[in-house]
């Protein structure tokens, strides 16, 4: 759509959802309607010092959304301005993450680091307008001179130096002859402002640091403030999106647009971060649980990372419809993860190939088969064009353990399953009846007889022939073996993070279960990382991208059939 059609549209609606238009939408529409805005360009500025989360998701949404739905363009911008604790990994990552969503940025990647030429002679115009100094106050006097929200700060004794004196000394900075921490530049703005953000802000700190990008031609870097409004001026950005957080930095932002002589003058937008129950989405938390062991990488399965919802098989699909559902508001609110689960069952139930896992087999011999047949099932039950897929009824089957008892006087009602000396169906094959229970020397089952019912693949059974349900199976002898990951949340409290709790005991020690020797289907042989399969009466699963091998597969569960938290909280 190309942003003439816009003023088509009826204002208070969205085209592509009949939703009502968010906030932001309503303000790009009239800022488009009005002229202010001739084409839409957001930006999404992650900094590169960690893997994107959930949170970041919803921003990648609304903001190449925004331009995707108003005709306009989207930048993905690296906000590297604190080299201590970025990486190329996490560059890397993201550019992934971004794609794998469903999103391309416009043009070439940017970094801010790329602008910091231009960030330098900004700050020395700010210091020969007598706009900025250096400051020698250590960070304890900062913070005394600073004052609080009720206390106006006081100046600072290098306030009043010269535009001669803050040039050679912001160029001693400059050429490292400072240590870090000695000193740094500072926004000569008003320390008695109602706002703590406009009481002199920091504008460049010392680090001697390399850098991703700029490796070591910097030892001073400028603060996420000194930087991002110009780094959305210099690309033309015209709606710069940030959560909540950012709002009282906004008279800053625009503090720096009017001072400087930049090339645009970009508007910042504040929204409600999201938050989810049973989940950390901080990037320093998120860290720890990886760099201490919790979990096995920031794209643990368990792990709210994009990567790890990834590695789950979670779908771009089913998180951008998520973004989607939850919308855009400047007020937050927790969310239910229970919300995103809902979307991702959602839209595996729709797409999901159906196959067939034993998790716990025990071996069920047919005593009267005619050999091996081929069975033929739909890939998926309401979609023709997914094909079709060839099981071999063997001699020797596997069905679960669970789907077996000896116990006759459970009701038909609460055992649906396969009930020695009663009948079953074999999904898509056979109504079978479990003739004898075979046990080893301890008692324990090591084998079904079972007996098949001729004519009943696809043909209800003879009158007097009640099977109790359908269960699943596969044969024992045209299988594949292979592990199951059963993953649960990460957290067994809701509100992990919240207060003063450590976020570390939240963690639900029952949230992976790994599942040795179950047997499959032999189509998924050629199962692939990125297709999720409905494992029928089990769940969702895809191949695990680490730790599946041809010889073993793992498949990890994506997510079960039911919530069954609901119940649980
Ligand atoms: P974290 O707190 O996880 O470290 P951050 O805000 O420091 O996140 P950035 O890399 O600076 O991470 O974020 C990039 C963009 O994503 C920013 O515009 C930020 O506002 C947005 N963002 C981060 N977390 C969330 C969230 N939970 N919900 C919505 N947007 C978010
Ligand atoms: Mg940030």
């Amino acid at each position: 759509m190309n942003s003439s059609s816009v003023g088509d549209r009826p204002s208070s609606m969205s085209e592509a959802t009949s939703k009502p238009l968010n906030f932001l939408e309503q303000i790009v529409t009239q800022d488009l309607e009005s002229g202010k805005t001739q084409k839409v360009v957001t930006r999404f500025p992650p900094e590169p010092n960690g893997y994107l989360h959930i949170g970041h998701a919803k921003s990648i949404c609304l903001n190449f959304g925004l331009a995707q739905r108003f005709g306009g363009e989207c930048n993905l911008r690296f906000d590297d301005t604190n080299p201590a604790k970025e990486d190329l990994e996490y560059v890397e990552s993201i550019m992934d993450d971004v794609r794998w969503l469903g999103f391309e940025w416009s043009g070439e990647v940017r970094y801010a680091s790329s602008y910091f030429d231009q960030f330098y002679q900004w700050a020395l115009l700010l210091i020969k307008e007598g706009k900025a100094y250096v400051c020698h106050l250590n960070a304890d006097e900062t913070r005394e001179y600073r004052g609080w929200a009720t206390k106006p700060g006081k100046d600072s004794p290098y306030r009043d130096r010269s535009v001669e004196e803050n040039l050679a000394e912001f160029e001693k900075m400059r050429a490292g002859e400072y240590a870090e921490g000695d000193c740094v530049l500072r926004a000569k703005i008003d320390m008695a402002s109602p706002n703590m953000n406009m009481r002199d802000p920091m504008l460049y700190r010392i680090r001697k640091q390399s850098h991703h990008q700029t490796g070591d031609k910097w030892c001073i870097y400028p603060t996420y403030d000194f930087a991002h409004g110009q780094e959305d001026a210099i690309e033309g950005v015209t709606h710069s999106i940030c959560t909540l957080e950012f709002a009282d930095h906004r008279p800053l932002y625009e503090w720096f647009i009017e001072q400087l002589p930049v090339p645009a003058e970009p508007t910042q937008y504040e929204f409600a971060r999201l938050e989810l129950n049973y989940t950390v989405t901080s990037k320093r938390k998120l860290k720890q649980l990886v760099d201490e062991g919790h979990v096995d990488a920031w794209n643990d399965p368990r792990m709210p990372t994009i990567s790890g919802m990834r590695r789950r098989g979670y779908t771009p699909a089913s998180l951008r419809n998520f973004c989607e559902m939850i919308g855009v508001t400047k007020s937050g609110s927790t969310i239910d993860v229970g919300q995103l689960e809902f979307c991702v069952r959602n839209d595996l139930n729709d797409n999901a190939p159906r196959a067939m896992c034993v998790l716990d087999p025990v071996k069920v011999t047919i005593t009267n088969s005619k050999g091996t047949e081929t069975m033929v099932q739909p890939v998926h039950p309401n979609k023709e064009k997914f094909g079709e897929r060839q099981l071999p009824f063997t001699q020797e089957l596997y069905i679960d353990r669970a789907d077996f008892t000896e116990d006759t006087t459970l009701s038909r009602k609460k055992f649906k399953r396969l009930v020695l000396g009663e009948y079953v169906r074999l999904r898509g094959a056979y109504v079978i009846k479990a003739d004898e229970a075979v046990k080893d020397d301890s008692g324990n089952l090591i084998e079904i007889k079972a007996s098949l019912i001729d004519g009943t693949v696809g043909e209800n059974p003879p009158e007097g022939i009640r099977p109790r349900g359908v269960i699943h199976w596969v044969s024992a002898t045209d299988s594949i073996d292979c592990e199951v990951r059963l993953y649960d949340r990460l957290f067994s409290d809701e509100a992990p993070d919240s207060g003063d709790k450590n976020f570390l005991d939240a963690l639900n020690s029952e949230s992976l279960t790994i599942v040795q020797g179950c047997k499959a289907e032999v189509g998924l042989a050629n199962a692939s990382a990125e297709q999720s399969y409905q494992f029928e009466r089990e769940g969702y699963f895809c191949l695990d991208s680490k730790y599946s091998t041809t010889e073993k597969p793992v498949f990890n569960r994506t997510i079960g059939l039911k919530d069954n938290w609901a119940k649980k909280v």
